[in-house]
């Protein structure tokens, strides 16, 4: 049996039993990890699962992400019932980006991990984990599929969003002929695309043209570090000051990549606690989810991220090195 065989195979026995099932994204969950969430929990609801969506702690929603079908009804994650027969881990790389979740998912009889990261070490009883899989939404569709789930505009919209994030609309890499299959089965349903790329991609209180100009006009090309970096930093405290929530200082690494003479792009973001979570993205000779995993975090080749306790100098300092 192969490993979607598998993965069906379980939800299917957890739908036709009437099981309990927690699914999960990973923390600071964007478009693909709660696309997949959403659409999953939804298909295995309609299949006679009782589901419970969430995410880690904290549980606070980008606004850009909020709008979409059954994200109002996310639990968070220390209100999840008890004892659960399934869980299910969706486009997490590793525990570590389950946080508070990793622990219900260890001591869940069953756990399914569903993921495309090539960083993804395996974890779970039983795993869907594919790196050739533009984004997680893609398995998900997969799964909704072998489960005799028919897509309709509530299921295509949530797989519609991760697909069209993880894919940059279609222009990175990862993008091949079944993407654009599988984005023509999901318009076909008669979603807006156009809206919805609107909402995740080009809605921003008028704060983040502040918070750009301040973050792009402090940043710095290193032409000589490996094949060229240029990176800036912005924190959650500044983001505040411009009237803006903490994932709006996730957009900036799209705006500051663009620095040609650079290959890798890296946006330093400060937490309230001291913290820096850190985003890398390479225009193509470097492989940042090395640097990445080298560093505790994990990824994709063009796209990965960690989170570093040392202080920005530090921090930017040992990325330096590792290129
Ligand atoms: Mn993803």
């Amino acid at each position: 049996m192969g490993a979607l065989e598998a993965a069906v195979a379980v939800l299917a026995r957890a739908a036709d039993d009437g099981a309990t099932v927690v699914l999960s994204g990973h923390v600071q969950p964007d478009a693909d990890a709660l696309g997949s969430t959403l659409a999953l929990a939804e298909g295995l609801r309609r299949r006679g699962a009782r589901v419970t969506a969430t995410f880690p702690g904290p549980f606070v929603l980008p606004e850009s992400l909020a709008w979409l079908p059954g994200a109002g009804a996310l639990v968070s994650s220390d209100r999840l019932p008890a004892d659960p027969a399934l869980v299910v881990s969706l486009d997490a790389a590793d525990t570590r980006r389950l946080g508070d979740v990793a622990a219900v998912l260890e001591s869940a009889p069953v756990s399914l991990v569903v993921d495309h990261h090539a960083s993804n070490p395996g974890f779970g009883t039983v795993q869907l984990i594919d790196p050739d899989a533009a984004a997680t939404v893609a398995l998900v569709a997969d799964l909704l599929e072998g489960l005799g789930v028919p897509l309709d505009g509530t299921l295509a919209t949530c797989l519609y969003a991760g697909l069209a994030a993880d894919t940059g609309s279609f222009r990175f890499g990862n993008t091949a002929p079944g993407t654009h299959l599988l984005a023509a089965r999901l318009l076909e349903t008669g979603i807006d695309h156009a809206r919805i790329s609107q909402r995740l991609f080009d809605s921003a209180p008028f704060g983040w043209l502040g918070l750009l100009s301040a973050a792009t006009g402090r940043a710095v090309l290193e032409p000589a570090t490996g094949a060229g970096l240029v990176w800036t930093w912005a924190t959650t405290s500044e983001a505040a000051a411009h009237g803006l929530a903490p994932d709006h200082l996730e957009a900036l690494v799209d705006v500051v990549r663009a620095a040609q003479e650079a290959d890798v792009a890296c946006v330093l973001k400060g937490a309230d606690d001291g913290s820096w979570s850190v985003s890398l993205r390479s225009r193509g000779s470097t492989d940042v989810s090395a640097v990445a995993q080298a560093l505790g975090g994990g990824g994709h080749r063009m796209a990965a991220g960690f989170t570093s306790h040392r202080d920005r100098e530090g921090t930017i300092a040992a990325v330096r090195e590792l290129l």
